[in-house]
């Protein structure tokens, strides 16, 4: 039996960082003074507040929260996913060279095109989906930072953490793991190996389409490059602010029930997708027939997350037919809120990606999945 000081994930979630002891009140309260007054003494109030980017008290408590929730020694909330991505590689030494990932998210790809030339580092850019050839790529360019997203957004592909994490080990590399589709619901990373944690907060972990926020996580709290993406905040100002810190507080609280129902809906809905007559592909990798079912099923636990992508057989024209035909699935970028989203990736992707016009994103929500899959059948009668 699991003690009382060490519940479990959905405890530490309906929990929250727990009661305001100076009110009594059983939710922590909301302190948006950017500035705290000293006595005639001179002296700060008891808890030392100074200054609202030093040590704001509601993302101190969120810190712990994120940090517990993925298993991890230390966390900082920062003001969104790509402030933590930036975050993680403003932290690599000019000259370096780093080892993305190819086939993820396009905020990412695009924004790591831009940056490491721009601040002397290196960037290859590998099809992680082969564990063999990615530690291969690892051995070969000896990176200072592999950076993997699992699953990916939109193709859903799994990488193997702990295949990596052997590979970066052995090649004196750091693994960052972008776990945002997952969720700490259903992945660990960190207990897979990966030394750097980040979540776009602004998706499943917050959950309601309100907050932009980001996370990164890790165990190594001595490193040099772990004090200099926590100075990403003190020091160099992203300080995700106070309201939000505390909407995504109470999004957090209801993470375990939420993703769990996503989970569960992506599943009957990819499953469902799978043998529709107008359906080319479905990409999920809670299907048997995806590519990395073994392997999700072995770093996941408790379902394969709320996002998938399905392929029609017909043209741009026909996909943006079906998408316009959705009467409760809202067209709109963006995943893990409560409410379905779907988005055509080819729309806002630049042609570079070779996103194929054939392909929506969706993101499942908490809904009655029998009405989602009623939604989504209704407009594939538009083709
Ligand atoms: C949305 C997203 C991000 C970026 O997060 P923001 O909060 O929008 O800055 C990063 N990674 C993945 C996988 C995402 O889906």
């Amino acid at each position: 039996m699991t003690q009382a000081s060490d519940p479990r994930i959905e405890t530490l979630l309906a929990h929250g960082p727990g009661r305001d002891a100076a009110s009594g009140g059983v939710v922590p309260p909301i302190q948006p003074s950017t500035t705290y007054f000293r006595n005639e003494d001179y002296a700060l109030a008891a808890d030392g507040h100074l200054y609202g980017r030093d040590d704001l008290p509601i993302p101190a408590d969120l810190d712990a929260l994120l940090a517990r929730l993925e298993g991890v020694a230390d966390a900082i909330a920062l003001p969104s996913g790509m402030a933590a991505i930036a975050a993680v590689f403003r932290a690599v030494p000019r000259g370096a060279t780093v080892l993305i990932q190819s086939g993820i998210y396009w905020g990412t790809t695009g924004f790591l095109r831009q940056f490491c030339p721009k601040n002397g580092l290196g960037m290859v850019e590998v099809d992680a989906t082969d564990a063999a050839m990615l530690a291969a790529a690892i051995a070969r360019e000896k990176p200072h930072l592999v950076f993997l997203e699992v699953p990916s957004n939109p193709w859903l592909r799994v990488a193997d953490i702990e295949a990596a994490a052997q590979a970066a080990r052995a090649a004196g590399a750091l693994l960052a793991v972008d776990a945002t589709v997952a969720t700490p619901v259903h992945m660990k990373a960190a207990s897979l190996g990966a030394d750097i944690v980040v979540h776009s907060a602004t998706k499943a972990l917050n959950g309601h389409s309100d907050v932009l926020a980001g996370v990164v996580a890790s165990d190594h709290v001595e490193a040099d490059w772990w004090h200099a993406i926590r100075g990403e905040r003190r020091q160099a100002g992203a300080m995700l602010g106070p309201f939000e810190a505390w909407l995504l507080i109470r999004g957090l609280r209801t993470l375990a029930l939420r993703a769990e129902r996503m989970a569960a809906n992506a599943q009957a809905i990819a499953e469902f997708l799978a043998g529709h007559s107008k359906i080319e592909a479905v990409h999920y990798p809670g299907l048997k027939t995806h590519p990395d079912h073994a392997l999700a099923i072995s770093q996941m636990t408790g379902g394969f997350g709320g996002l998938l992508s399905f392929q029609i057989r017909g043209d741009a024209a026909a996909t943006l037919a079906v998408a316009g035909r959705l009467e409760l699935i809202t067209r709109a970028t963006s995943l893990g809120g409560v409410e379905s989203l779907i988005e055509h990736r080819q729309s806002v992707e630049p042609p570079e990606t070779g996103m194929p016009e054939n392909l929506l994103r969706l993101s499942v929500g908490i809904e009655h999945v029998d009405d989602l899959i009623a939604d989504l059948n209704n407009a594939f009668a538009a083709i």
